[in-house]
């Protein structure tokens, strides 16, 4: 369908080397975009972007640290042009209940997960702003709406990212910007493979559509809200979760 058609466009996807990240590249390279590859390793960035072929590069980048990620932006605008498509989709966990999370726990989750948004976002905003176009995509997740016991830490930054997203649809809607959350549920990943059997299927009973989710399907919200078909929604999170939280 033509409206999904991103052909002409850049996008550039944190934390694409693998898990939702790899299909949300997968998808919107499928749908035309040129698509810059990103996580903390290079050479594993190269052999994804390599794997899915013509119209993407891999770079390598820590979203915790402000002045890389200026780089690889730079890196990345040179290579595949201008980006109009940022999707913050790199994050990690380190659960612990409250009274034995650390400082390094709740940095590293907080410094990735939101303060990362803040780097690519800034990085990205200008260019954006110059050409009246753009969209930032931000990967929270359920667990930001509804909170999770020893998850203090992620939710807390997956909230923050909520309110970030909010707060920069507003600040740039009128320069044709547009900012909007995808929140996942349970999604069949190396971050959730270490799930206790037990605990997995008492979470399947929660979900109304009785399956985990896979990458594809949090890609497919992703590559709805980067098209035309979304050009007036802004400031919105969309919930993929199966029925998990209705
Ligand atoms: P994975 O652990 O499978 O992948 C995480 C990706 O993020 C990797 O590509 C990793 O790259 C990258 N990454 C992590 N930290 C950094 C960093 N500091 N700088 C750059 N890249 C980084 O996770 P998922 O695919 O499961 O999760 C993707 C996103 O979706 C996350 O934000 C997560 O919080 C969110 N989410 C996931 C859910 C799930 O059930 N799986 C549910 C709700 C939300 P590398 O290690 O190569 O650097």
């Amino acid at each position: 369908m033509s409206g999904l058609d991103l052909g002409g466009r850049t996008a550039f996807v944190t934390g694409s080397t693998r898990g939702i990240g790899l299909a949300i590249a997968r998808m919107l390279r499928g749908a035309g975009a040129n698509v810059a590859v990103v996580g903390r390793d290079a050479s594993r960035a190269e052999a994804v972007a390599a794997e899915l072929g013509a119209g993407t590069s891999g770079f390598a980048c820590d979203v915790t640290d402000g002045a890389a990620v200026d780089a690889a932006i730079g890196a990345a605008e040179k290579a595949l042009g201008p980006i109009d498509i940022l999707v913050n989709n790199a994050g990690l966990t380190r659960d612990n209940l409250l009274l034995r999370l650390t400082d390094a726990d709740w940095d590293a989750v907080v410094n990735a997960n939101l303060k990362g948004a803040f780097h690519t976002s800034r990085a990205v905003i200008k260019g954006m702003m110059k050409r009246r176009a753009g969209r930032i995509i931000n990967i929270t997740s359920v667990v930001g709406l509804t909170g999770n016991k020893g998850q203090a830490n992620y939710a807390a930054s997956k909230a923050g990212l909520i309110g970030f997203t909010k707060s920069i649809a507003k600040e740039y809607a009128g320069r044709g910007i547009l900012a909007n959350c995808v929140a996942p549920g349970f999604i069949e990943t190396d971050m959730t493979s270490g799930l206790p059997e037990a605990a997995r299927t008492s979470l399947l009973h929660g979900i109304a559509l009785g399956r985990l989710g896979q990458a594809e399907d949090v890609a497919g919200a992703v590559l709805f809200l980067a098209s035309d078909l979304a050009s007036y929604i802004t400031g919105q999170v969309l919930v993929v979760d199966g029925g998990l939280v209705v």
